[in-house]
């Protein structure tokens, strides 16, 4: 494509962003998103697209959800001024505290919302699927909170390597489920959990984790974590006077960063800048920097950007934070990459235990690794834009990291 054609293109995605208009009615986000799915699958697709409709924005479902995320997740979380980061990188740094709300991490937002909405469909259990387990969590969490049962599908591998998090979910009265088919990771585990489901959608409710697969779920999911730009915004106005000059979020299958940017996207003075995981270096198989260094195709019931091989092979990712570790990206970030309102970079497995260790040191909290992919990318453009307002989307504290800690920051220091 030339230049000015891209930027045309770009212009009018953008405005329909801003409108609102996306998803579409056929659950498209521009050129991206829609319904890859098996004919069986539809049904279900359709009936929970139906269940949105009437529930999420009536006044009393909104009122229950309210209720549940202000006296049990803990919401609204603060809004930190980093006093110690300001002055190292010479800019204004402001902290939105995801990392504060129950269970650790932004994901509980979503899981509430969507476990919510399953009682009222009339679900009888829920399933999901879950990669390093803070999904699975989460989603034990709330399950538990509204009675409901729940079967949590989950790699073998994963399993393993994320054994805490597996008591954790049986703690919570979840059923783990190990997946030993497919990959034996994150994507087998979704597959699973959406053969499950399928197999009697009426009574059991598929809770997905992040803005990714079919519609109508990058949607749900982007709905119920915009809480997290909705507050942050009306904080910066109140704390810090007005708009922030750019915003940082990292992006794994994209939920915590698409919270954190919906809100901002008509405000076009703000930059916003998703930071994905650089791994090892830029070679296939070496990261998971997908809208960094993918290309477009159809993963997990959607069109979308993706880390594939010439053939169209989904390649092997790797980053040292297990829940960037993913392959695909939710549509809607493809869609903002084109229309070149967000920017997309990545941090380096080092340069983000880096920014993790300085964090902790300046500001006493402990990073999710992956919260600190987004630090590293803030901390490169505050210091090239000294004097700016920073706004970073703490998406999750870092306790549960400690067994990769040890292996890497902590190395020989015990
Ligand atoms: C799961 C997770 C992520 C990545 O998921 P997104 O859907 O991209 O937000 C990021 N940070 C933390 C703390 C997580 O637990």
């Amino acid at each position: 494509m030339t230049t000015a054609m891209a930027a045309g293109e770009a212009a009018t995605l953008l405005k329909h962003e801003v409108a609102g208009d996306f998803p579409d009615a056929r659950g498209r986000y521009g050129p991206f998103g829609g319904r890859y799915v098996p004919e069986t699958v539809v049904p279900a697709l359709e009936r929970l697209e139906a269940g949105i409709g009437r529930w999420l924005k009536d006044p009393e479902f909104a009122a229950e959800l309210n209720d549940q995320l202000s006296t049990w997740v803990g919401r609204p979380t603060p809004l930190s001024y980093a006093a110690a980061l300001s002055r190292r990188w010479g800019a204004r740094v402001f902290l939105k505290r995801e990392d504060l709300a129950h269970t650790g991490a932004h994901k509980i937002n979503n899981a509430i919302g969507q476990a919510l909405l399953a009682k009222r469909l009339g679900a009888k259990r829920i399933v999901a699927e879950t990669g390093a387990g803070q999904h699975g969590v989460a989603c034990a969490a709330a399950s538990a909170r509204l009675g409901l049962p729940c079967t949590v599908y989950m790699g073998a591998i994963d399993c393993e390597r994320q054994a805490p998090n597996v008591g954790r979910m049986k703690l919570l009265g979840t059923t783990v489920v190990p997946v030993t088919g497919g990959d034996q990771t994150l994507r087998a585990a979704i597959d699973e959990a959406m053969r499950d489901w399928v197999s009697d959608p009426t009574d059991t409710y598929y809770l997905l984790g992040s803005v990714v697969g079919p519609h109508p779920y990058p949607y749900l999911v982007r709905e119920l974590q915009s809480v997290i730009g909705r507050e942050a915004r009306a904080q910066m106005i109140r704390q810090a006077g007005g708009m922030p000059d750019a915003v940082f979020a990292c992006v794994g299958g994209g939920s915590n960063s698409i919270g954190m940017f919906y809100p901002f996207v008509a405000d076009s003075g703000v930059r916003l800048v998703g930071v994905e995981a650089g791994g090892r270096g830029p070679a296939l198989g070496d990261n998971a920097a997908t809208l960094s260094l993918g290309s477009p195709g159809v993963l997990q019931g959607s069109f979308s950007i993706l880390l594939q091989d010439a053939d169209g092979q989904i390649q092997e990712t790797h980053s040292v934070s297990a829940g960037l570790d993913y392959p695909g990206v939710g549509p809607e970030h493809a869609l903002l990459q084109r229309a070149q309102r967000v920017d997309y970079e990545y941090a380096m497995d080092d340069e983000a235990l880096a920014a993790l260790a300085e964090c902790c040191e300046a500001e006493g909290i402990l990073l999710a690794i992956e919260t600190a992919h987004a630090f590293s990318g803030a901390r490169r453009w505050a210091k090239a834009h000294p004097g700016s307002t920073i706004l970073i989307c703490v998406s999750g504290r870092g306790d549960k990291d400690m067994p990769t800690l040890q292996k890497t920051l902590l190395k020989g220091k015990l």
